[in-house]
């Protein structure tokens, strides 16, 4: 396990869940799903030979992977935090592909399910309670939004700034404003993450999802005393990303217009920065999006970086299927 560990530092790992097909939906595009983890999808209008695409990732999970099944290939990447390493999970697709469900679960008041968020701070406190003799750990937990390239707390949706340090080169982000919560059990958590739920339900409308048009991050800050005084500090960002679907830019005008431009550029800068980080490029273009601004410690150098890219099976979204998966091999072919 602490060579697989290990082998991920720097790397970006790439998973590829698909979510099942509703009974409402056409028939699917997914024909085959790989014991190598590979899949293949299948143009709805030419099925034959050359609209059949391969794609393979780290892990592939069919429709029927539980939570569970999901977190058990997540866990050694989530305890290395505990190690000091930091490491950074993003769920990214379009919307109604299924990112919400991996990273907090199937919905607001629902204990069931519950996705890796809950699943990665039980665990951190099961880790902390068996290393007691040898480390004491604190662990904090921070919920912000990226709406619009500006943060937002996410207990009272107001705007907060982000703060850059420059030391030595390098750039220290922090986000003073948003509320800081020692967290000491599962249920704590688990209260604080409904009300921020909520809250982003509640700052939508009808025309305006918000909670598929901006990113949600949450942050969990681990400091570790072992007997001998050695600390650690990292940190761990779970990010539920906006959905990833091209808008058509003449479709949308005003408010929508402004949210589509500001997704878009944040996302394109995210496969910038992963892109630079690849080619070992030694100007990494951290600064030209908030979410890269804030997920920098947490992107390339020691830090552990793990992808999940989420397609719908249905016809419909093919075109956006196979955008995400072009995109997810890009990323994992780093
Ligand atoms: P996104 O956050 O990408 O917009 P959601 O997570 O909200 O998508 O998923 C859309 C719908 O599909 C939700 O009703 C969700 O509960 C359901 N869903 C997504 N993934 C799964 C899955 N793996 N198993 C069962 N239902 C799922
Ligand atoms: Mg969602």
């Amino acid at each position: 396990l602490y060579n697989m560990v290990q082998d991920l530092k720097g790397n970006i790992r790439v998973y590829c869940r698909i979510r099942p097909l509703f009974g409402s939906e056409t028939k699917g595009v997914i024909d085959f799903i790989g014991d190598d983890d590979s899949l293949v999808v299948v143009d709805p209008v030419k099925p034959q030979k050359d609209g059949r695409k391969v794609f393979q990732f780290n892990r592939v999970f069919g429709p029927t992977a539980t939570q569970d099944d999901v977190f058990a290939d997540t866990r050694p990447l989530i305890r290395s935090v505990m190690d000091g390493y930091n490491v950074c999970i993003f769920a990214y697709g379009q919307t109604g592909s299924g990112k919400t469900h991996t990273m907090s679960g199937p919905s607001i008041g629902s204990t069931r399910e519950l996705g890796i968020n809950y699943l990665a701070l039980q665990d951190l406190f099961q880790l902390s309670a068996k290393r007691k003799d040898i480390m004491k750990y604190d662990m904090q937990v921070q919920m912000v939004e990226i709406y619009n390239e500006q943060f937002h707390n996410l207990e009272n949706l107001t705007i907060i700034k982000l703060e850059i340090r420059s030391c030595l080169g390098e750039d220290n982000v922090a986000l003073p404003d948003a509320s800081m919560h020692h967290v000491m059990s599962t249920s704590d958590v688990i209260r604080l993450m409904k009300f921020g739920e909520t809250n982003r339900a509640v700052g939508s409308t009808a025309i305006n999802n918000r909670s598929s048009r901006s990113h949600s991050v949450l942050t969990i800050h681990v400091n570790g005393e072992d007997v001998s005084g050695g600390r650690i500090h990292s940190c761990l960002h779970l990010v539920d990303l906006a959905g990833s679907e091209r808008v058509d830019k003449s479709e949308v005008t005003g408010e929508g217009l402004k949210e589509t431009q500001y997704i878009n550029k944040s996302l394109s800068s995210l496969g910038d920065v992963i892109m630079a980080l690849a080619q070992k490029n030694s100007h990494v273009p951290y600064r030209n999006s908030k979410l890269t601004l804030l997920l920098q410690s947490s992107l390339g150098g020691h830090a552990k970086t793990l992808m999940f890219a989420h397609v719908s099976p249905e016809g419909d979204s093919f075109g956006e299927t196979i955008s995400t998966l072009k995109f997810a091999q890009r990323v994992s072919t780093v």
